[in-house]
């Protein structure tokens, strides 16, 4: 935005908060709204939301300094009733397809991971049909929806069972409960992590009835501060992958190995929160290194829990994988019932997990894997006609730049390593990158604002042409 001076920008102010004064209550609007040809025939239900909506917007707009123009209260009021109209016949649901720019490769406010096409076909397939979801085809007696999944997990994890609930969360939640209701379990203070949306270790620990024994400080925690703490009461050993953080310096951490061998001598199992969990080793498509199931389960983890779509890159969920005694307990508590998955994430994941199975080159099969190998020069090939098309549709003014930048795999995978990227860097003399942001917002592009610059970052455009919208530049 221009710099202003105080006097012109408390004008401005004062215009704008004339105008939202001006616009009309939402009765008058509605009164309105039902003599319109366009919105006749619609529940009353309906065209309340329809214009609440279409009048939130013309104040957003205001706020936003977009809409300056003072109209007169019957011209509000139709302005407000055509742009409802407006949206009955765009008929958009309020869930939208976005171009994902940021550069977080799984972002968890725009949805993670996108799912392979045999998954969406296997989505499609499962909404449109019914299908065995819990039903034996061979005997006709009732099935178990796990098992459209478990042996697949198993084999790939090389666990002898498995689970899946809606989502890690929810995974931790029904293990610690399940295992350890109203006993102890012993973690490490370094390890007692807060991801987004305001997810709490302790507060998911205490919602689970067990009963949290922190042990160690925050950069280090020794093996004696896990055995001194063990007691009569305790039911498990909990080791969280630290996802989103790390600490650096003077530390030191206990390993899985020193954990179990701790437990074993005890008669206490380890459960492990891997948070991302890759199946694979990523390191072999280029990617930085990042825990594997396997591994966990190898080096004697009774419990192993991970996201679906995190590396994994399929559906929303939370797999449990372990000793067949701890998950028959998971599956037998009443809480599986109220967190299990659906016919469509079972539909998904199971696809997904096919491909790992299956192909023969993973990395092209699979968008997250994909997305996250992808090397600067690739990436860089489609920079100069992604530039093309955004310099085009801005017009004069805006200066559009091909940029070194780096991205970031997201969902608290990886915090620390960078991948290098190419972004395009778009300024103009006049507008803050705020302002630039949230033009392309309006066309459903989501860049990032890096450096006061705003960016496009290429990584997760496979498209150029996604660019070729219509932009407001005014
Ligand atoms: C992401 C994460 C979770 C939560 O997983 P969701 O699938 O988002 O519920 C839990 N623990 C760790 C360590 C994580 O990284």
């Amino acid at each position: 935005m221009p710099k202003h001076s105080r006097k012109t920008r408390d004008v401005a102010t004062d215009a704008r908060a004339e105008l939202i004064r001006a616009l009309p209550p939402i009765d008058e609007c509605l009164r309105a709204a039902e003599s319109n040809a366009a919105l006749a025939g619609l529940s009353r239900s309906y065209i309340k939301v329809i214009v609440q909506r279409a009048q939130a917007d013309f104040r957003a707009a205001i706020l936003a300094g977009r809409d300056t123009h003072p109209r007169d209260r019957d011209a509000m009021i139709d302005a407000v009733v055509r742009a409802a109209a407006h949206a009955v016949a765009a008929d958009e649901p309020m869930l939208r397809p976005v171009v994902n720019a940021t550069g977080v490769v799984l972002h968890t406010n725009l949805g993670r991971a996108i799912l392979a096409e045999s998954a969406i076909e296997a989505v499609a397939m499962a909404a449109r049909s019914a299908v065995n979801l819990e039903y034996d085809l061979e005997t006709g007696a009732r099935g178990d929806r796990d098992s459209l999944i478990e042996d697949e997990i198993c084999a790939l994890a090389g666990a002898e069972a498995a689970t899946v609930v809606n989502n890690n969360a929810a995974a931790v939640v029904l293990a610690l409960n399940s295992l350890a209701e109203g006993r102890e379990v012993i973690v490490s203070r370094g390890e007692m992590i807060e991801i987004g949306g305001s997810f709490r270790l302790p507060d998911v620990m205490a919602k689970s009835g067990a009963i949290l024994c922190e042990v160690g400080t925050t950069n280090r925690t020794h093996p004696n501060d896990y055995a001194d703490a063990i007691g009569p009461q305790t039911a498990l050993l909990l080791k969280v992958h630290p996802s989103n953080y790390r600490v650096v310096g003077f530390t030191s951490e206990v390993t899985l190995e020193d954990l179990v061998e701790i437990g074993r001598a005890r008669g206490i199992d380890v459960m492990e929160d891997l948070g991302a969990g890759a199946l694979i080793d990523l390191t072999e498509y280029g990617i930085p290194h990042e825990p594997v199931v396997r591994d966990r389960i190898a080096a004697g983890a009774a419990i192993v829990t991970f996201s679906g779509d995190k590396l994994l890159g399929g559906p929303q969920a939370g797999v449990i994988v372990g000793r067949r005694a701890a998950i028959d307990r998971i599956k037998r508590n009443p809480l599986k019932r109220a967190l299990r998955c659906d016919k469509l994430t079972l539909a998904a994941l199971s696809a997904t997990l096919r491909l790992y199975l299956r192909s023969g080159d993973l990395g092209d099969e699979l968008p997250t894997l994909r997305i996250l190998r992808r090397g600067v020069n690739e990436i860089g090939a489609i920079a100069p006609r992604a530039r093309e098309i955004v310099a085009e549709r801005l017009g004069l003014g805006y200066a559009v730049e091909i940029v070194d930048t780096t991205s970031q795999v997201g969902s608290g995978a990886m915090p620390v390593e960078e991948l290098k990227s190419v972004a395009l860097r778009v300024s103009h003399p006049e507008k803050s990158a705020n302002a630039i942001a949230a033009m392309f917002r309006r066309a459903r592009i989501i860049g990032r604002v890096t450096d006061d610059s705003f960016h496009l970052d290429l990584r997760t455009i496979e498209d150029p042409t996604v660019f070729a919208v219509k932009l407001e530049t005014d």
